[in-house]
This record gives C-alpha cells, structure tokens and sequence, in this order.
C-alpha cells in the first residue's frame, strides 16, 4: 500500500466507521454485520461507499476516467502553450500561512488533501515542506493520488488530521454541508481547514459542476470553526474573462468551432486576470469576485446567522 503506517493506521471502513484488516490486496471491514472489501489498485486503496457516492469500485478497477476526461495529445500540447484566463493570485501566500499555522500546532502535522490527485495551485509550500505528512485523496486516479475516497463519507477515524485542504473541491460534491461536516469529524480539536471555491464561475469539470458560493454562503459553511484569514482567490477580472469566453462559446454545441473559439478566446481575454493583482484588495470585488478562500481552526463555537450577516463587507 502507498500510504505509510501511521496513516494506515487511521483508516476505517467508509460505510460503518469500523476498522479495516489487510486481506491480501483487498482491506476488509472488521464489524460482521458490514462486512465490506475494498478493493486497492497500484497500491491505492479504494475506500468508497458504494450506496452513497456517485463513483462505483469498478471504474477505478478499469482505470476509467472519472472527473478528469482524457485530452488528446495535440490538443494538450497547443493548450500547455496558450495563454490561461485564471490566476489565483493569494493561493501561494494563503499555502504559506497555512503551513505556519500548523506547525504552530504539531512537530510534524498530518494534512489531508481532498481533490489531491493533481497538485493544486500554489500549494508548493505545503508540498516541499518535508515536515509535513500529506495524505492526497481523490476520486480520479491521477498521478498524486494515494487513496481514493468520496469526501461525503471520508474514510478515516475521528480527529485524525492537523489539516485538511479542499481547493476547487466544493463545487463539484454534491452535498457540500455532508462534505463540511466530515471535515470538521476528521480534524483534531483546534484542527485547521483551508477551502477555496468559486462564487462567479460558469461550468468546468462537466457533469460534476453542482454549486456556488459567495463569500458569507462560503463561511456559514464553515460556521463551527473560527476564521483565521479569509478573502479572494481569483477577482474580477478572471470572473470577467471566464464569462467573455463562456458568451462566445455559447454559440457553438461542441464540435471543431468550438475547440478553436475555446482557444481563441483565451488569446483575446487572458489579459483581464491581471487587474486581479490590485482589485483583490478591493472590499467591492468582494461582490464580483470569481473565488474565494477561507482558513479557518476547529471550534466548539458555532458563528450566529446574526453575526454572519454583520460581517458582510463588499462595496455596497
Ligand atoms: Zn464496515
């Protein structure tokens, strides 16, 4: 198994939260009434709740696409040359201040990354830091994945984590609340979170695209943990080049045109995302941002609507 001992070690079966015991190249759930096997592939355990979550075992043991969709190699190739319309221009600074934060906390703190099977934009400071031991779960089979799990039902005990990361990861669970409560169940007392998810944003990721938030949606969310730092990602000006391309790619129900205006469009537009640079110290772009991030520290304190709604900050 890829995982190292003292994470194995926190592992439960996702469906009864019973231990797990090492069967061969399977891991099967030690209550007799659940009596679950779960299958692994290169090493990768796949802990997925069958009756629950949108993924089946047998994709993963097909090594059928899942969330990521295959790209030709001519078309990623001139794509890895163009031009991007989003720039996320704290993520590096938030990763940053993440990281001092939890080895405040623990000599050597044990961070989960949901959504990790890709390296994440400006996560270099949590990944290079050797004193960190990540755990990267996914539910794509991508090159960082050491565990395939669905976040509505994570597969380990309660209080296991110093950290956990969800970049770009709420939009696209189908029950973010679920997800949430999971995450604060997995995160020792005083545990951190750090969330990054859009609020003016058209669909990626296809068919799992399901929701959106502004920042006060974002941080009643995240009500029963105390915020450490919040604010914008990507600004306006990302929000305003994705909406230029997605206007244009309006006219076009897939096909060759459509791949060519998708390019085009990131050569006419990608310009609007530097503007974000300055406008992500704008209250007002708070209003019209297309993301944003909260850090916030596991508390028995649950935020009032009240004082959500007296937090609001924005232009108007
Ligand atoms: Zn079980």
């Amino acid at each position: 198994m890829t995982l190292p001992p003292t994470v194995r070690d926190t592992l439960v079966c996702p469906v009864c939260h019973a231990s797990l015991t090492d069967a061969g190249e399977s891991l099967a759930c030690d209550n007799p009434r659940c009596g679950s096997l779960f299958s692994t592939i290169r090493g990768i355990p796949i802990l997925i709740n069958q009756e629950r979550s949108l993924f089946d075992v047998a994709t993963f043991l097909k090594q059928a696409p899942t969330f990521f969709k295959p790209v030709g190699r001519v078309r990623r190739s001139i794509s890895a040359w163009m031009p991007t319309l989003s720039c996320n221009v704290t993520a590096r600074g938030n990763f940053r201040q993440f990281r001092e934060h939890l080895r405040r906390r623990a000599q050597r703190p044990r961070v989960l990354v949901i959504g990790g099977s890709v390296l994440g934009d400006g996560m270099e400071p949590l990944v290079e830091d050797p004193a960190i031991e990540l755990v990267e779960s996914d539910v794509a089979l991508g090159p960082r994945a050491q565990l395939i799990c669905d976040a509505h039902d994570l597969p380990f005990r309660d209080e296991s984590f110093d950290g956990l990361v969800a970049q770009a990861v709420l939009e696209h669970v189908l029950d973010p609340a679920r997800v949430v409560d999971e995450i604060y169940r997995v995160l020792k007392p005083g545990g951190l979170v750090y969330a990054d998810t859009p609020f003016m944003q058209q669909i990626h990721g296809r068919e799992f695209d399901f929701t959106r938030f502004t920042r006060l949606g974002h941080r009643r969310l995240f009500r029963r943990f105390d915020e450490l730092d919040s604010g914008i990602t990507c600004g306006p000006g990302v929000a305003l080049a994705w909406s230029a391309r997605y206007f244009l790619l309006s006219f076009f129900d897939g096909g060759a045109s459509r791949a060519v205006v998708s390019g085009l469009s990131r050569l006419a537009f990608f310009w609007l995302k530097y503007f974000d640079y300055y406008l992500v110290r704008k209250a007002a772009s708070l209003d019209s941002a297309s993301g944003f991030y909260f850090l916030g520290e596991k508390s028995r304190r649950v935020l009032s609507d009240r004082e959500l709604v007296e937090s609001y900050r924005g232009g108007f």
